[in-house]
């Protein structure tokens, strides 16, 4: 077992917990009312929880908790996407984010505190490495939204692309993924999680061969010249063709599994060559490609392109056959679009 803190209880799985709950000599459906509360009605206080007895809360109180983390501050938009400021155990600040569409909601979520790669568009990177995050402070950022909004029956999907390379971190996303499919809790479909890399190939090709989840490529450049200055620490470790020649092979199991990010930033990736280079590229793959019009956050020193280089960029790709979606920014009033969260407290 890889979680290291084994006095949270939210990073338990059921077996786990069941194991844990005999040796507090209490039956397993105990444990199964447990994951219960904390899973599917996102509860981490014992004293809430009225069907376990009260000797079991109050000894459940003493040595264990419920989530790591606490909600700092929530901001939110015009349009209701709200970002929230989580402060970790040791006083580290992440972020997450709520999308409402007019049906359901989304959430983003961070993996990591801070990113080692330092892509130079993003803040998350611009703002260094600090740790990775536990399973139990991944799946809080979930729960404790979900218990403000208390309308978990609307939850589309998870996402993960707030701060932080997913896989980089992926003995604590695994444990995540499988916390949050069990049926006893959010029983979330694997269809409706999309996990955004910047191409971390190994672990990719791993976790799409075991798991049904979506994959978003951030891909961003169409050569490796472009993307080592956009992207230096992904380029380094795993360089553009090798990438490229994983996305081949990559296990297709229902369609728009595969999405390709493209980040348009002025005068870096944005020209109608680059567009053709991306296609060629891109050349017998199956996967839609989302442009999103670089997203401005204090001394990136890098704009976005006009509205109008972006239509054309996005119509050379279709005119060659490709499905290609324009990512409007959601939360930019509140620094919650792709690649604001910098979880600096102003
Ligand atoms: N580390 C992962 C997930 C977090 S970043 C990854 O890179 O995929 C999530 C997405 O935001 C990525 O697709 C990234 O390319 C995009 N992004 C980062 N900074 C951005 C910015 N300033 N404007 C628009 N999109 C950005
Ligand atoms: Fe890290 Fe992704 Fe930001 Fe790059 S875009 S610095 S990989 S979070």
């Amino acid at each position: 077992m890889d979680t290291k803190d084994t006095t949270d209880l939210i990073s338990l799985n059921r077996e786990e917990l069941r194991k844990l709950f005999a040796e507090l000599e209490e039956p397993a459906f105990r444990a199964d009312q447990l994951f219960e509360w904390v899973h599917r009605k996102h509860i981490r206080d014992f004293s809430a929880m009225t069907n376990l007895s009260l000797s079991l809360r109050e000894r459940l109180a003493a040595g264990y908790r419920v989530s790591p983390l606490e909600i700092r501050r929530a901001l939110e938009a015009p349009d209701g996407t709200r970002k929230y400021v989580f402060v970790l155990a040791d006083e580290e600040t992440i972020e997450a984010v709520f999308l409402p569409e007019p049906d359901y909601f989304s959430l983003c979520v961070s993996s990591q505190a801070g990113c080692p790669l330092a892509c130079a568009f993003c803040a998350t990177g611009g703002r260094g490495f600090r740790r990775n995050l536990t399973a139990a402070e991944i799946l809080g950022q979930i729960h404790l939204i979900l218990a403000e909004r208390a309308a978990a029956d609307r939850l589309g999907n998870v996402l993960f692309m707030g701060m932080g390379e997913p896989l980089l971190n992926v003995s604590e996303l695994r444990r995540v993924l499988s916390l949050l499919s069990d049926p006893r809790g959010l029983a979330l479909s694997p269809r409706k999680i999309v996990v955004s890399t910047s191409g971390v190939v190994p672990e990719l090709l791993a976790l799409a061969e075991e798991t049904n989840v979506r994959f978003a490529i951030s891909l961003n450049a169409p050569n490796p010249a472009i993307r080592k200055k956009l992207m230096p620490g992904a380029e380094t470790k795993y360089p553009l063709p090798a990438l490229i020649q994983a996305l081949r092979k990559f296990p297709r199991n229902y369609p728009g599994r595969l999405m390709i990010e493209y980040v348009l930033v002025r005068g870096v990736n944005d020209s109608e060559a680059s567009a053709a280079e991306l296609e060629k590229l891109l050349r017998g793959i199956k996967a839609r490609v989302n442009l999103i019009a670089h997203n401005p956050f204090p001394g990136s020193g890098l704009t976005a392109p006009e509205k109008s280089r972006v239509l054309r960029f996005q119509e050379v790709l279709i005119s060659a056959g490709r499905n290609v979606f324009i990512r409007e920014p959601r939360g930019a009033e509140i620094q919650a679009a792709c690649g604001q969260l910098a979880a600096v407290l102003k």
